[in-house]
Parts: C-alpha cells; structure tokens; sequence
C-alpha cells in the first residue's frame, strides 16, 4: 500500500530563506511523487462528483435521473458460475457480463463512477466465497480454507490503462469488501501490451506473455486471482504463471462477471 501523503503545510509556501539542503531535495522530490497520487485521486473524485452534480442517468439502461434503477440493481444479484481453463485453473464469477450488467461494469470501470463499487462488489465476493468453497472441497481431509490462509492477489491494471482512468476497477472492488491484502503483488511488466479486443484466445496469450510480474516470494502460499472481466481467461493465465515463478500455488481465480461466451459452457 502507497503511504498516505502528508498534509500540506500550513501558512502556504515554505519561507524562501530556507536554504535547501540535500535532504531536503529529497523529501521534495518525494512529495512530488505525493502531489502525483493527489492528482489521481482529485481526479478520480472530480469524475465521481460530476456523476452526481451533472444529470444522471441509470449505469445499466440509461432511466434518468437514478444512477442505478432498481430493476439494475436487480441484475447485480450475484448468480456464481463456474468454468475451468484448458490448464485447469478454475475460474468463478459473479455476474454474465451482458446487457445491463456489461453497462453498470463499463461505467465503473471506465466512465469513473467508481460509487458502482458498492453495488458490484458483492457479486465479486460471492465468487470468491464459491472459489473458496471448492478449494476447501477439493482438499477434503486436508486443511481448512482459514488455515490455508488464502492470499488475494488483484491483477492489476495496464499502465496505461492506470494512467487514463485515475484507479484501479479490480483494488477498488476488494477493498470494498476488506481485502486489502494482494494489492501491488502484480505488476505489470514494460513488455505489457494494451488492446486484446478481438484477438482469439492464442493470440491473447501470445500478447499477454511476460505481461506480469510478482513482486514477492510467495513459495508455499495459497492465492486466489481477482479480476474484473474474464474473456478469454489469458490475462488470468499470464498471472498464474507469473505467481508460480515467485513459488505461489494458485488454487483458483475469482472474477466480478464472465462473458456470455464463457458462462454458456460453465459448469454451476
Ligand atoms: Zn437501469
């Protein structure tokens, strides 16, 4: 977790007789890189009142006037599914990313309504909860899943994709629900490589490639994947291995919805 920036100085500017010593250039250039957060996160506030102050309209079907109508919210409704990748990861969302749910996901995820976390968030917790369910199924006999003591990794975010939003969709939603843990456990790589859209799945891995990195040595500790969307499941592969070369074991992903795609050939 990034430290939480110092207050800014009261009585404004620092009095100019104070001469500048080296160590002193170095808290500023330090609180530079504070200001930078500040940016973001005025930002990204900035974007979340406008939602409010400008006209509303519903994130799923666009009534005005809600930011989310009942009969969405109702879509929100978590309903678990579940498909294995053809390496065998298994993967559990929440929602069917289509219709009025991909609307209420698109605009928390890039329209910056990030208040939609509070409404998604629930459906990311039901997966995680099914996902823990089958790991403790699975290794029945075995240890129980609070004694395997499962870490939730995020995947993170294109830098790019960073950049232009002001916030990570994935952090956000696992923070609503208290984990904190994973968070900047993944980073992405210099070789990451934006725009998947309508790539197949071979293509996507190919792209995806080395697209990650872990940041800690994991050996020995149980993770679970959190992502937002799974499509074609290659960004979740990519983070598999990147885990597994720091020692992780990877029992599952969880992830807020599936497309339509996938779910159809999910096994409940
Ligand atoms: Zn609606």
């Amino acid at each position: 977790m990034p430290s939480s920036p110092r207050p800014a100085p009261r009585g404004g500017s620092r009095p100019s007789s104070r001469p500048t010593s080296p160590p002193e250039s170095a808290a500023a250039s330090a609180s530079g890189l504070v200001s930078g957060d500040w940016r973001r996160r005025v930002a990204a506030a900035a974007r979340e009142a406008l939602s409010v102050v400008s006209p509303v309209s519903c994130a799923g079907c666009g009534a005005t006037d809600v930011p989310l109508c009942p009969a969405c919210g109702d879509r929100l409704v978590p309903a678990v599914t579940r498909t294995d990748l053809p390496d065998g990861l298994a993967v559990f969302s929440g929602l069917v990313y289509a219709f009025e749910v991909r609307g209420v996901v698109l605009a928390f995820k890039n329209g910056g309504r990030v208040r939609l976390a509070d409404p998604l968030a629930p459906a990311l917790g039901a997966a995680l909860e099914a996902c823990g369910r089958a790991v403790a199924a699975e290794t029945a006999g075995g240890p129980s899943v609070p004694d395997l003591d499962l870490l939730v990794v995020t995947v993170p975010p294109s830098r790019r994709g960073r950049r232009r939003r002001g916030y990570d969709p994935v952090a956000l939603l696992v923070r609503r629900l208290g984990l904190g843990a994973g968070a900047r456990v993944l980073v992405p790589t210099a070789r990451a490589r934006g725009g998947q859209k309508g790539r197949d799945r071979l293509q996507r891995q190919r792209g995806r490639e080395g697209s990650l990195r872990c940041t800690r040595d994991l050996t020995g500790r149980f993770v679970v994947v959190v992502d937002d969307v799974v499509t074609t499941g290659s960004t979740l592969q990519e983070a598999r291995r990147a885990l597994r070369a720091r020692g992780a074991v990877v029992v599952g992903a969880a992830c807020l919805a599936t497309t339509p795609l996938r779910s159809a050939s999910a096994r409940r």
